[in-house]
């Protein structure tokens, strides 16, 4: 399931979660901005942006699914 971390009363934060990567399920670094979500993976090098909202002090990030089943 999704990792929900606490802000403590910060709306922009960098973190990471461990196994964050949709590409590869390595560790991924968030950078949460007022413009937006950035995932950087420093095992596969690959960028995302997920799409984030913030609900209170919680900040929860969404992928968009390219595929379904
Ligand atoms: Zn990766």
């Amino acid at each position: 399931m999704n990792a929900i971390p606490e802000l403590n009363g910060d709306r922009f934060a960098e973190f990471t979660l461990p196994d964050g990567c949709m590409v590869c399920g390595g560790e991924v670094t968030i950078r949460a901005t007022p413009s937006g979500a950035h995932s950087y993976c420093a095992r596969c090098h690959s960028l995302t942006r997920p799409r984030m909202r913030v609900r209170g002090n919680n900040l929860e990030l969404s992928y968009a699914a390219t595929a379904s089943a």
